[in-house]
């Protein structure tokens, strides 16, 4: 536990962990769908959480890929529905899908059956029981070989997780129902990825989904810690295919993660923060293959006082329209004029940095489509700008670290790194969160940015 108690700095609480001792600190542990794919993956998760009792509660993911040309568990049932939707036979196309889960059964040597199950689910099919119903029997069907393995209790998600008629997830319901069935479970295992409504119409989340779900029983304990076991050993301070080897980021706040993720990097399912970020639960990213390696922390708060940045993301394809009159910050509803323009063209924007006299207004190329001229003569009528400049084909990218709005020179930093590599800056914008700054430069410069930014922290 220390990495979380050094990561909170709260003795109050490491006290309290260690006087209540382990019976009562519990964590939430989810398993991707690579961490489950065969026998051999599951063993390795069994050692997992039967090394530490605190792992109380698990939530498996349907089998992923075994090897990066296999299908995962879900596709395979998604397929298999939609060939019963059109009336084919789909007898071995759902024997197929048998066939993974009993060599998982059996690769365990366990003495159980899903023989039962699997008509039930032939015969929902055959009756057209919706594709909703489909994709979640790949988390039913391994939660329930995942219980048999640990001897833990099944809980199917269906009673604990709670949708609405229109198929709208109900977070304060959920809460009450699972936290109160929880109560009554020491341990357990609950599938992700799906729940149903009142009347018991299975409903999934978007793909990915299983990670909400951890999040929702994590939050519903008020679990001390969320363990996300996946098959990378947490975030990386850039992209590898950019940057050669790049360090992992040991400890990560939401807000954060959250602009990295927006500029395009990846591991854990946008939603899935929400419910353990307003409880204050961190996160841990761990990988199943590595499970001594300690991961990436994601963590609601941390003040990193060096002259030191979290992470480095981007994308390319945008285009920066540019705008300057003179006195334009004395003129009343400028921007709203440009942004009704934009708005009326059906064109959303990602940034909007302004000056005295300029204003730029950053629009990614596929919801531009091919509007910048009509935008561009819309912004010249309505208001009469002493100039329009268009930049394509830009690329930005966002330096993010909570540091920043307390340590002098980040900014700097960064955009001496950028002139000695002899890139231009087309634009700067440092978020009002202050955690964030975000450069365009020109798509070919793209990578060599990057790796500019990287060493320069580095
Ligand atoms: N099995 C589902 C998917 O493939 C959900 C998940 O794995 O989180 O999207």
């Amino acid at each position: 536990e220390s990495s979380i108690v050094t990561v909170h700095g709260k003795l109050e609480t490491a006290t309290q962990n260690y006087i209540g001792g382990i019976a009562r600190m519990k964590k939430v542990v989810k398993f991707g769908g690579s961490s489950l794919a065969s026998a051999e993956q599951f063993k390795k998760v069994g050692n997992i959480i039967r090394a530490e009792e605190s792992r109380r509660y698990v939530v498996p993911s349907a089998p992923g890929k075994r090897f990066s040309a296999d299908t995962k568990v879900t596709d395979m049932l998604y397929g298999c529905y939609a060939a019963a939707e059109n009336g084919e036979d789909f007898t071995e196309k759902l024997a197929a899908i048998k066939d993974r889960y009993q060599e998982i059964i059996n690769g365990l040597g366990l003495k159980f059956s899903l023989d039962e199950d699997f008509e039930v689910i032939r015969k929902n099919f055959a009756e057209k029981a919706g594709s909703n119903y489909a994709a979640s029997r790949g988390e039913f069907l391994n939660g329930k070989i995942m219980a048999a393995y640990l001897g833990f209790e099944f809980i199917d998600a269906a009673e604990v997780v709670r949708f609405d008629e229109n198929g709208d997830f109900q977070s304060e319901i959920t809460n009450e129902i699972m936290s109160a069935r929880l109560k009554k479970a020491k341990n357990a295992v609950i599938p992700g990825f799906y729940g149903a409504t009142e009347e018991g119409r299975v409903v999934t989340f978007s793909r990915g989904g299983s990670d909400i779900t951890g999040a929702l029983v994590a939050a519903s304990i008020n679990a001390k810690l969320y363990e996300n076991w996946t098959d990378v050993s947490g975030f990386l301070m850039a992209d590898p295919r950019i940057v050669n080897n790049p360090k992992k980021i040991k400890t990560i706040t939401y807000g954060e993660l959250r602009e990295l993720s927006y500029m395009g990097a990846s591991v854990l399912h946008e939603e899935a923060v929400f419910p353990v970020r307003t409880s204050g639960i961190p996160i841990n990213i761990r990988n199943t293959n590595e499970p001594e390696n300690e991961g990436t922390l994601i963590v609601s708060n941390e003040i990193k006082h060096e002259n030191t940045i979290t992470g480095i993301a981007g994308k390319q394809n945008f285009t920066v329209l540019s705008i300057e009159k003179s006195m334009m910050n004395s003129e009343l509803g400028f921007c709203r004029k440009i942004l009704t323009i934009l708005e009326q063209n059906g064109v959303s924007f990602e940034n909007m940095p302004s000056g005295i006299d300029t204003v730029s207004v950053v629009i990614s190329d596929s919801n531009l489509k091919n509007k910048t001229e009509i935008i561009v003569e819309e912004i010249k009528r309505a208001c009469n700008p002493d100039s329009v400049v268009v930049y394509p084909n830009m690329a930005l990218i966002a330096t993010v670290g909570t540091g920043m709005a307390y340590t002098k020179g980040v900014a700097s930093k960064i955009f001496t790194a950028l002139a000695e590599s002899d890139i231009n800056i087309r634009m700067i914008d440092q978020g009002s969160s202050e955690i964030n700054v975000l450069v365009g430069i020109e798509n070919d410069d793209f990578e060599k940015g990057i790796n500019a930014i990287y060493k320069a922290f580095n």
